[in-house]
């Protein structure tokens, strides 16, 4: 982290006060979750699979202790959830030695970036790219038309809901290019696969994929 940003991140904190976005007790600026709720936290200690990328990785596991940072997300008040999402996914992408030419969050559809005001994976990719210096593209992919809630589908409707559901803009851009598609929650990885699937398709080099937390146990018609 450049001195200037601990140096700004000290200063809002004096106004803002950084809260722990599990628990919502006031931490120190550059820190991302409070002592407990990360001694709490599950790490996500291997490597899951999706068709057509090379690695995926998550720093944590999804359980019932993390989801309240990534509801506040969901919900439009960010808080210090992009920051410490960012900050473990930087630390995760280089362990793993994944280098990549540019980030490409996983698009939301506009009209619901509207109501929201922002896209969470965007937010977290943000934090990750200015961390590890790679360049974010939110131009890349964009999300063509709305889609129903993965969580209340089966893998198999998964597929089908997302079917032509992304598009790529820029294609030459993409062309032998090592991208990284960053999203908050990984379940059966559907999303990343379609996604990964059109950036194959427009020639990419390779996909990788880095989500903030992964779920483990599924439900039995998954
Ligand atoms: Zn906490």
């Amino acid at each position: 982290m450049s001195a200037l940003y601990v140096f700004l991140r000290h200063i809002t904190a004096l106004i803002y006060p950084v809260r722990c976005p599990v628990c919502n007790k006031i931490i120190g600026a550059t820190d991302t979750f409070c002592d407990k709720c990360q001694s709490e936290l599950v790490k996500y200690d291997s490597y899951f699979t999706i068709p057509q990328v090379k690695k995926s990785v998550a720093p944590y596991v999804y359980n019932d202790k993390i989801s309240p940072a990534i509801f506040l997300m969901k919900d439009g008040i960010g808080g210090n959830a992009p920051y410490a999402f960012g900050k473990a996914l930087a630390e995760t992408i280089k362990s793993a030695d994944i280098q990549v030419d540019f980030i490409v969050p996983v698009p939301i559809y506009s009209q619901d970036q509207c109501r929201r005001g922002y896209n969470q994976a965007e937010l977290i990719a943000k934090e990750t790219g200015r961390i590890l210096k790679i360049k974010v593209r939110s131009d890349i992919v964009y999300k063509n038309r709305k889609t129903r809630p993965q969580k209340e589908l089966t893998k198999s409707q998964r597929k089908i809901n997302l079917k032509g559901a992304f598009s790529v803009n820029n294609k030459s851009e993409v062309a032998d290019k090592r991208i990284l598609i960053i999203d908050d929650i990984c379940t059966t990885g559907s999303t990343v696969a379609e996604i990964a699937d059109i950036l194959t398709k427009c020639g990419a080099d390779s996909i990788f994929c880095a989500c903030a937390c992964k779920t483990v146990f599924e439900r039995k018609n998954l």
